[in-house]
């Protein structure tokens, strides 16, 4: 069993943070380790341009050892398969322990997935994301078929309209359950639904589905639409083994944290990002980004048995979408705009998030 002072679960965006401010000089003393069943960290922001031939696999990515390196953190390759709360004991699929005095959570979620009663159509999830590009280019090489995507929030929009995009062209249906992009302003909604026609996408709003059934997916009303392929763009739901973890959920099955981002009952325990449960915090990377500084204040003050600081979800978060050509749309405090320029300051957002994580003259 390997025993160490922190361990950090999974490279997502906080933790990305913390190792990018530790790399920078404020790493607290101890012997700390990142888990990580990759060598690099896929940027989801960045990956809706990758699907629509704007950028190459590397410029989408985080190399995470010579990260690691510059934190004075040991990379081990591995899959959280269990995590004992009351021991501070984690499980890797490997079969290796790993003990913590501090354990921090930053895996982000799982694709929610309708009921599949036995399908016979191709489904692929939107994360992880390694698995999602490694069946995309299997679809590609196999030639083109009609294809669904489920969801109505900003990540399906995306994907639709990076899709919609590609040199053959293909069918495509985009299906959510109720309004499109329900929590955006009208404007956006309106925009999105242009661009979408534009595209020939079919738009299916109020649609929930309720299963997956051999070749076709059956909607709320009975009806059922055949395609030959599906990817499932809904939403993060919590990982299963946080049920047996002995944490405080919350009703959805997510990590509940206080302020500090530390989990209600096992104060030894920090969770962020999309595994987290905070009121006020919205699931996606622009909050798990800024949970990143606090949470390294944090486990610094742990170690050295300070006091912490309390994380304030900010009010409003800005929303950039590609929109597959090079543009973008933005939402906003209930403004929308979009362009050519929001696709410039969308990428301009993504490069810097990208250098700043990038260690000087090594590859990604
Ligand atoms: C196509 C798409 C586009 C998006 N665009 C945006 C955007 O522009 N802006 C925005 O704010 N949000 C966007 N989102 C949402 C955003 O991706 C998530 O909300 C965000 O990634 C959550 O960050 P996180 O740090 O919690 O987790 P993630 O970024 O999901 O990181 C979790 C990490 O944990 C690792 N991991 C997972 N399970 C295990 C395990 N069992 N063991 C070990 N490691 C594990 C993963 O490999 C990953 O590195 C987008 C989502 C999608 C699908």
């Amino acid at each position: 069993m390997k025993s160490c002072d922190v361990v950090l679960l999974g490279a997502g965006h906080a933790h990305l943070g913390v190792l990018r401010l530790w790399a920078a000089g404020q790493r607290p003393p101890g012997r700390i380790v990142l888990i990580s069943p990759q060598p690099y960290a896929w940027y989801s922001g960045m990956l809706p341009g990758l699907l629509s031939w704007r950028y190459q696999a590397e410029d989408c990515r985080i190399a995470l050892e010579p990260l690691c390196q510059a934190a004075e953190v040991e990379l081990v390759s591995g899959n959280v398969e269990h995590l004992d709360a009351r021991q501070s004991l984690v499980h890797l699929d490997s079969g290796q322990l790993v003990k913590g005095r501090f354990i921090s959570v930053n895996l982000g979620g799982q694709t929610r997935l309708p009921p599949l009663q036995n399908p016979t159509l191709d489904i692929l999830s939107v994360k992880p994301f390694s698995q999602f590009l490694a069946g995309w280019h299997r679809w590609q090489q196999e030639g083109h078929r009609s294809l669904a995507i489920i969801g109505g929030g900003p990540a399906a929009v995306e994907l639709a309209l990076a899709l919609s995009n590609q040199p053959v062209g293909q069918e495509l249906a985009l299906i959510c359950q109720g309004e499109l992009l329900s929590q955006h302003p009208p404007g956006l909604r309106q925009r999105v639904r242009r661009l979408l026609a534009l595209q020939a996408v079919e738009l299916r709003e109020h649609s929930q589905v309720e299963c997956v059934q051999g070749d076709s997916v059956r909607v709320a009303g009975g009806r059922s639409l055949p395609y030959e392929r599906l990817i499932m763009a809904t939403g993060s739901a919590p990982l299963s083994c946080w049920q047996s973890s002995g944490l405080a959920l919350d009703k959805q099955g997510f990590i509940s944290v206080n302020p500090q981002l530390q989990a209600l009952h096992h104060k030894h325990i920090f969770a962020v990002g999309d595994s987290a449960s905070l009121p006020g915090a919205t699931r996606n990377g622009v909050y798990a980004v800024r949970m990143g500084p606090v949470l390294a204040a944090n486990l610094s003050a742990s170690l050295k048995d300070k006091p912490l600081q309390a994380y304030k979800p900010q009010a409003q978060s800005l929303a950039l979408l590609s929109d597959g050509s090079g543009g973008a749309l933005l939402s906003w405090h209930g403004l929308s705009a979009s362009g050519r320029w929001v696709g410039w300051w969308k990428h301009w957002l993504d490069q810097r998030f990208m250098q700043r994580h990038r260690i000087a003259g090594l590859p990604a």
